[in-house]
């Protein structure tokens, strides 16, 4: 689905990624690891249209990546919510432009809000929510979209261990039914574990895939949603 072919990205004479290749199926769920500073998010921001590669194509569907589309949605290391704008106006926003009426984008809105336990929050502002909430927002708002790709940076980092591992287990469970294909950064080697088909490991100064992990174990982790639901709001 997704084809990174030598990929290097150059910021004003600094090489930050050094020709990465990889390629990911529909369904995939690949997780990058690697020191803060490595070119991760940078590698991200490729994917998702947002930056130009130096040298190299991104291919998604056979067509190159040239911008930012609905079908390859990225939640943000810094949430990039609105800050003027509800809970709910957030994530209706993101469904504009879709084929969903005004009335069908309010409730997804708050079916999402509700997987994430903020359905008591609609109408507050994001600065009125703390960092996880706001995290929280996030990700209901790209789930919402239902998007073929998820990029996903650092998704669940401000989150409380309960809130994380529940939200990772909805992640599993949207992502097995709608075949989602997740490229995901995390510093959380579990998590890495946990979610994904394959991890990669980058290297630093120039970024580079340094190593891919074959994950033999199955998934490590058996928790039932009910042990962890009372935790939530
Ligand atoms: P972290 O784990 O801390 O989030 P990262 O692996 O995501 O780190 P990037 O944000 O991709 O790292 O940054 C990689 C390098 O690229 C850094 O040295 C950073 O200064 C540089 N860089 C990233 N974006 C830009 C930009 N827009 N302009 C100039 N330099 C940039
Ligand atoms: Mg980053």
């Amino acid at each position: 689905l997704i084809s990174i072919q030598q990929v290097s990205k150059t910021f004003a004479e600094q090489s930050v990624l050094n020709q990465i290749s990889l390629d990911i199926q529909k369904g995939e769920v690949i997780a990058i690891l690697g020191k803060s500073g490595c070119g991760k998010s940078t590698l991200l921001n490729l994917v998702g249209g947002f930056e130009q590669p130096t040298t190299g194509q991104i291919f998604l569907d056979n067509q190159v990546v040239t911008k930012a589309s609905k079908r390859c949605i990225m939640l943000m290391q810094n949430y990039g919510l609105l800050p003027w704008r509800s809970v709910q106006k957030n994530v209706e926003l993101a469904l504009e432009g879709t084929t969903l009426t005004k009335l069908e984008c309010q409730q997804r809105a708050q079916q999402y809000l509700k997987l994430v336990g903020l359905d008591s929050r609609l109408t507050a502002l994001p600065s009125e929510l703390s960092g996880g909430m706001q995290q929280r927002v996030a990700i209901a708002r790209a789930l919402a979209i239902q998007p073929e790709v998820i990029l996903m940076d650092e998704p669940f980092a401000a989150l409380d261990t309960f809130t994380r591992y529940y939200l990772q287990d909805e992640l599993l469970a949207i992502q097995k039914e709608e075949q989602t294909t997740i490229l995901l950064v995390t510093h959380d080697i579990d998590e890495a574990i946990y979610l994904a088909d394959r991890i990669f490991i980058m290297s630093p100064n120039p970024g580079r895939i340094h190593r891919e992990l074959q994950i033999r174990s199955t998934k490590p982790r058996d928790r039932s949603h009910s042990e962890f639901q009372h935790f939530r709001e």
